[in-house]
């Protein structure tokens, strides 16, 4: 493609873009297709002689587009927000011009978002990357799967370090597996799967009734494993679970973990984004006794896939577990600045800090918070109509933009409910397991959800459910 021909296409794309996010509305929210669907729509082998754009963005609409979930769609209720706007997809075609894997200014400007996003969040000045003598640091990894795989690979690493002082002669494959870790039952999965790279038990606790890990719980469970000879040493929180957006508590489970001396991480992913706003911040008491700590503002602060941000309290004591260092990638800098390649699993990088210098830069912290309590205030509406219908029951605090509701039925109905809502293409949510019952999920997702949007998801709910009933009755 010549430069002028980038310069025609390219505007004609970001017209395609805008057309597609004005009229998103009008299409199904999920695919009417089988798994498999492409296969027969793709030729089976690469062409040998160059397409043109048209003919590539005509088969993207026509054979792309049918295929696609509409993340963007106000109709939109499952997991969590993917994070979505203009400046920032603005940013990310600028990384993709500059195609750089590092570069001074990438590093520079990681370090002051990570710096301006801890303070916007109310972090401890321990964690921000710019405190003066300060040992913590930041990052922006892929994904919160990322983040907690990375810390428990730290403090695994600082572990085996005082363990291999202590009995210099054990070997090291027997005390790894004497090392144990803690996440509760509404932990995400990707916990379960950092335990089982990194090779160490994990034992998932039970929450109390409000779905939260407590400190005793936490206790207890590390006397049991210490009287069985294993070795207790981290303990991955939540604030804010993906079933129910339920919140460990940190300010009884971060002494034990002091007590205990257990590297304590936070993966607040969903979240993290809202401590913008003072009114959450009580949500955060007891991170004083964290390590690590890592939220998504790809999920709610209108940055684009991918951009997890990373805070720990001991930089160091991160990058031990990371640093190889060959020859081809010592540079001249290294004394005077840090270097992300130690900071995570890939050595090349996306200059992702520039989306969320221009998201933050154009939105101002007032309309970040603007958007969060907006979706706050409509989790809060859809509760109170789902409250109000005697069909159904409302199951977690709905303290932030998810809540969690059932049809008084069985769950073989509620299971009915929700496939036909999702099958209809109308509207999409997921399901959670929550004490032991079927619930369904409702998130607050798009960008500029209104009161509308919401009575209509609930309209839709409640016609399908009255639906079912009235099915069950005959
Ligand atoms: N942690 C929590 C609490 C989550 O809710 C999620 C996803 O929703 C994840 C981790 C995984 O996020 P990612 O897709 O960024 O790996």
């Amino acid at each position: 493609m010549s430069r002028t021909q980038f310069r025609r296409y390219g505007k004609e794309t970001v017209d395609y873009i805008a057309d597609y996010l004005e009229t998103i509305h009008k299409r199904r929210v999920v695919p009417a297709i089988e798994p498999g669907y492409l296969k027969d729509l793709i030729p089976g082998e690469a062409p040998n002689r160059p397409d043109s754009f048209e003919s590539v963005m005509d088969d993207f609409e026509k054979l792309i587009m049918p295929g696609v979930t509409h993340w963007q769609h106000p109709r939109f209720h499952a997991y969590f927000p993917a994070g979505n706007s203009f400046p920032s997809i603005l940013a990310d075609m600028l990384s993709d011009a500059l195609g750089c894997a590092a570069c001074p200014a990438m590093t520079e400007l990681e370090l002051i978002m990570l710096d301006w996003f801890g303070k916007m969040i109310g972090l401890p000045k321990e964690f921000l990357p710019l405190t003066e003598g300060g040992k913590g640091g930041g990052v922006i990894q892929s994904s919160a799967s990322e983040c907690n795989f990375v810390s428990l690979l730290a403090a695994r690493f600082e572990v085996m370090k005082e363990l291999r002082q202590r009995f210099p002669f054990v070997e090291e494959g027997l005390l790894l597996s004497k090392l144990i870790a803690y996440c509760s039952k509404e932990a995400h999965s990707s916990v379960e799967k950092a335990c089982m790279i990194g090779m160490v038990k994990l034992r998932i606790l039970e929450t109390d009734s409000k779905y939260r890990l407590r400190g005793e719980t936490l206790r207890n469970a590390i006397q049991e494993d210490r009287n069985l000879g294993l070795i207790p040493f981290y303990v991955s929180t939540t604030l804010g679970t993906t079933s129910c957006c339920s919140f460990d508590v940190l300010s009884e489970i971060g002494p034990v973990c002091e007590e205990n001396e257990l590297w304590l991480h936070v993966d607040a992913a969903y979240s993290g984004s809202a401590m913008i706003c003072p009114e959450f911040r009580y949500l955060l008491n007891g991170i004083e006794y964290a390590m690590s700590f890592n939220t998504n503002p790809n999920k709610w602060m209108l940055i684009n896939f991918d951009c997890s941000t990373m805070w720990v309290r001991d930089r160091f004591k991160l990058t031990q577990a990371l640093v190889v260092d060959p020859l081809y990638l010592q540079h001249s800098w290294m004394d005077k600045s840090i270097d992300y390649r130690h900071w995570g699993i890939p050595l090349s990088r996306r200059f992702r800090s520039l989306k969320l210098w221009f998201v933050i830069r154009m939105y101002g912290v007032e309309g970040l918070q603007k958007y969060i309590r907006e979706h706050v205030r409509l989790a809060k509406r859809m509760e109170s109509l789902l409250r109000a219908d005697s069909n159904f029951e409302i199951v977690n605090d709905v303290v932030m933009g998810l809540v969690c509701f059932r049809m008084r039925e069985s769950d073989e109905m509620n299971q009915k409910l929700l496939m036909r809502l999702n099958s209809s293409g109308r509207i999409h949510m997921v399901p959670a397991s929550l004490s032991e019952r079927f619930v369904i999920r409702f998130c607050v997702c798009a960008e500029n959800a209104c009161d509308k949007d919401i009575d209509t998801a609930y309209e839709i709910i409640c016609q399908s459910a009255q639906q079912i009933l009235r099915e069950n009755a005959k």
